[in-house]
């Protein structure tokens, strides 16, 4: 605000915040996936990532571009995949904090020609379920027509698989889609990985989401990262077939993307396409996520995690 005296700048400067976030690192180039890294007013940091439809490294443009945001710093839930658990649970994000991570790279966009985040996941670091109160006040104004507008078909909400939470949101006027991060088709195969899965073993979240489903029709998708010899048999896919066959839900396979501190490996292609047709025999509909960002440290939490070693290597 350059037209007012800069006495009152420098007073308003300490007052007021046009944004809670503040970019700290972007990776990426133009027409491909871009990663966000930003700091927070307390010093911590979060990522986003925006993902065009069709992300090339070619420099092509594209008019649909979603943008997968954070709701929590860190996370409690620990899965022994994930880079975002690795330091633990440091805070739930604000609901200004969620929603300056949409208008942040709105206006970055804009500056760029104008296009537009066209659908959110709300799959970045944390839990979002366990953010629940701050997640929909957030949604609320990315939903509005006063506010960001973007349709709650647009935006999809992803869980580890909090039955209660899920029952609830269930109960909201909204039509947000739902996305389980399943991981394991039984509770043997899944605990390896999820604690969470101890205390809402598969029964009970299928139950809550059989409630999403009987709501909000058509509206859930089983996240399922392929991790060599873990999760990749044939006897898993079957058992997935089954639980998406229940649900009526569709299934997105995501090669596992590996990280330094766990000792999962991404399965062969033989074996990624071996499970794919064992799903497809079962008549599920299959997508298989390439993973847009392999280069950039695009799963969930890695850039941060990065970030953090380096202060760390600064500091020692
Ligand atoms: N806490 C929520 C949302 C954030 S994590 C949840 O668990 O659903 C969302 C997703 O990030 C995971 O389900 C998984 O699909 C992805 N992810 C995390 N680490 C990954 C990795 N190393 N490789 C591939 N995908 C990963
Ligand atoms: Fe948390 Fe989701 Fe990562 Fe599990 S997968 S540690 S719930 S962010």
């Amino acid at each position: 605000m350059s037209n007012i005296p800069s006495k009152l700048q420098e007073r308003l400067a300490l007052d007021f915040d046009f944004s809670t976030v503040i970019l700290a690192r972007k990776q990426g180039v133009e027409g491909a996936t871009q990663k966000f890294l930003w700091r927070l007013r307390d010093g911590q940091f979060i990522e986003s990532v925006l993902i065009p439809a069709s992300a090339s490294l070619y420099g092509e443009t594209s008019d649909r571009f979603t943008l997968c945001v954070s709701t929590q710093v860190g996370c409690a839930y620990g899965c022994n995949f994930c880079a975002s658990g690795l330091d633990g649970f440091k805070r739930n994000l604000e609901p200004a904090e969620i929603v300056d991570q949409v208008l942040s790279v709105k206006r970055m966009q804009q500056g760029d020609g104008g296009r537009v985040i066209t659908n959110l996941v709300i799959m970045g670091m944390g839990e979002p379920l366990a953010n629940y109160p701050n997640l929909m006040h957030a949604l609320n104004f990315l939903n509005a027509k006063w506010g960001t507008n973007i349709g709650a078909r647009k935006i999809t909400i992803s869980t580890s698989g909090l039955a209660p939470q899920i029952r609830k949101l269930a109960k909201e006027p909204q039509q947000y889609r739902l996305a389980i991060s399943l991981h394991g088709a039984t509770d043997g195969v899944r605990e390896q990985i999820m604690p969470i899965n101890k205390k809402y073993p598969l029964s009970q979240l299928i139950n809550a989401v059989e409630e999403y489903q009987s709501l909000k029709n058509g509206m859930v998708t089983l996240e399922y990262i392929l991790i060599a010899d873990l999760n990749d048999s044939p006897d898993q896919a079957l058992a997935l077939a089954g639980i998406a066959k229940r649900l009526r839900a569709k299934v997105n396979l995501i090669p596992y993307n590996e990280v330094d501190e766990f000792k999962w490996k991404r399965p062969t292609q033989n074996a990624q396409d071996a499970f794919i047709q064992g799903l497809d025999k079962s008549g599920v509909l299959t997508t298989l996520r390439r993973e847009k960002g392999h280069d950039i440290d695009a799963a969930c939490g890695q850039l941060r995690l990065r970030n953090e070693k380096e202060l760390d290597a600064q500091r020692s």
